[in-house]
């Protein structure tokens, strides 16, 4: 069932078998997988149905590094979105972020969880082989058709030996036509399922251990009105968004000081985005002209591709992940220049590419979060965000516009023109991809998490969502947040006992 927290009238407390908090891409798929199997599941949400600014605000940080973007109606990005949510990185509402975001899923290139040596604490503790049943089950139930069977389409083969010839790599991604909606997707069996109870308006302020202090005994939500309830579980798992979720381990200081997880200060620190320019333009050469069909972006659904320098370039210059996305700008919008070719696609005739280009960095400890002194409606620290950036960073960036820019010509892709300044660090935004503050390590003294995603130093508190990538490589990560979540859904699963006989689905 769904209720808000100002439905419970009198009550203070609630109990289940799982608390879940957030209800996003994580905390959604984790909490409808423990209920449909049987477990009591409780899932606590800031946010309501509608957008609700006053709760929205409850997100709001103070920027001590590099700022994310502004919200900005006239931005040239975000045009999908209405005018008043563009530039915004991520939502409190029922169904979270999934309420705006675009709908392209990637996998993690196997390759990227091995640890990179050239880039420090690159290291994923767990590989792509413990990953690949969950991102083939959720591509399975979420229909995104088979990327492998893609990457093996003769026209992307050709195409991909082509780019290979001279240092490019080519990786496919599936973008949904109606992006996941959480909310739309799960809210029907939400509202009827008997095992499960979706708490909308109840923000969680406070985590209490019990007196081992390492288990925790119970959730604190308050809600903006006043009201406050106590919610008891024998597992709990945070899913509320890389900020959020350090945010809360932080102000949960009361009985530990300096917060639950937090022994070796590694909370909120390794915070990293990726890097995004939007404003390059690619002119086609020959081989765009060739393979125009496989570079359109309608019709959605669809398989899409992005291109790179390839892993042996990028292990020998040690230079970081980084991806080009390609968006055709047809006639209808943009005039032929005389003496440049142009492409033809199934939608018309392509003048030329808009050039979106992304880029990793490196996870390093200064990268932070902390708790500030000022405080939001509901009284708790607002987070004090210092995004930074190495050397390695500065060094990496500039090569790797400049190695891409020739072999993308030297391909016969085309020519990228950046206008009066080639991207970096200062002209670049965040990409509202949020990762890494409750990292997973193998050893306390790396990270947050452990391999199951449970906090080091607690037997039943969980993260699930991006806060706990080591690194973030991809850039689409929501793929991977899904998979991580189905893992721990199952990892739960052999952990509790089942409950609910009669299942509500
Ligand atoms: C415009 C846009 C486009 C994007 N496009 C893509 C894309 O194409 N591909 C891709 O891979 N990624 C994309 N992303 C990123 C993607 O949306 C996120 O990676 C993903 O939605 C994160 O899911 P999540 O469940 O971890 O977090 P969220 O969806 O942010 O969920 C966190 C939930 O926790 C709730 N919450 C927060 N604090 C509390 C609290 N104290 N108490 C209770 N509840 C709380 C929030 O209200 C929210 O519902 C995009 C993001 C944006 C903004």
């Amino acid at each position: 069932m769904i209720t808000d927290i100002l439905d419970l009238g009198e009550k203070t407390s609630l109990s289940g078998q799982v608390v879940v908090v957030g209800s996003g891409i994580a905390g959604s798929e984790v909490a409808i997988h423990l209920s449909r199997n049987g477990r009591e599941v409780i899932l606590l949400e800031s946010g309501r149905g509608p957008f609700d600014p006053s709760i929205q605000a409850l997100n709001n940080v103070n920027f001590t590094g590099k700022p994310h973007r502004k919200l900005d109606p006239d931005a040239d990005y975000h045009r999908f979105l209405p005018p008043e949510l563009r530039g915004t990185s991520r939502l409190r509402q029922f169904g979270g972020t999934s309420n705006i975001w675009t709908g392209k899923w990637k996998y993690l290139e196997p390759s990227q969880f091995g640890g990179r040596d050239w880039i420090p604490n690159s290291d994923w503790p767990i590989d792509f082989d413990d990953l690949l049943p969950y991102y083939n089950s959720a591509a399975k139930d979420y229909g995104f058709g088979d990327l492998q069977a893609e990457s093996m389409r003769p026209e992307i083969k050709e195409f991909r030996s082509k780019l290979a010839e001279h240092g490019l790599r080519l990786s496919s991604f599936y973008w949904e036509e109606k992006p996941t909606r959480t909310a739309i997707r799960f809210g029907e069996e939400m509202r009827h399922s008997e095992n499960l109870h979706v708490v909308l308006g109840a923000s969680a302020t406070e985590l209490r251990l019990d007196d081992s202090r390492q288990r925790v005994k119970a959730v604190v939500c308050r809600s903006l009105e006043g009201k406050e309830i106590t919610v008891e579980g024998d597992e709990i798992i945070l899913a509320m968004g890389a900020l959020e979720t350090a945010r809360l381990l932080l102000s949960s200081d009361r009985q530990i000081p300096g917060g639950i997880g937090n022994a070796h200060d590694l909370v909120g620190r390794f915070y990293t985005d990726h890097l995004k320019h939007h404003t390059g333009k690619l002119w086609p050469g020959q081989l765009s002209q060739k393979y125009a069909r496989e570079m359109q972006f309608k019709q959605k659904p669809r398989f899409c591709v992005c291109f790179s320098i390839d892993e042996a370039t990028q292990r020998e210059q040690k230079l970081l992940e980084h991806a080009l996305y390609l968006k055709p700008l047809y006639e209808k919008s943009m005039e032929i220049v005389p003496g440049r070719p142009t492409a033809q696609d199934n939608y018309g005739l392509v003048v030329a590419y808009r050039v979106n280009l992304a880029f990793e960095h490196v996870p390093h400890k200064e990268s932070r979060l902390t708790l500030g002194t000022e405080r939001d409606t509901l009284g708790q620290r607002k987070l004090d965000v210092n995004w930074c950036f190495t050397e390695q960073d500065r060094e990496s960036l500039p090569k790797i516009v400049e190695i891409l820019t020739r072999r993308v010509e030297e391909s016969g892709l085309g020519t990228i023109e950046f206008g009066s300044e080639l991207p970096n660090i200062e002209n670049m935004t965040d990409a509202a991809h949020q990762m890494g503050t409750t990292r997973m390590a193998s050893r306390p003294e790396d990270g947050v998490v452990n391999t199951n995603c449970c906090v080091f130093g607690t037997d039943n508190l969980y993260v699930a969502g991006s806060a706990i990538f080591p690194t973030g490589p991809s850039y689409s990560p929501t793929f991977t947040i899904l998979a991580l979540a189905r893992r721990l859904g199952q990892h739960l699963l052999q952990k509790t006992p089942t409950k609910v006989v009669q299942l509500s689905k």
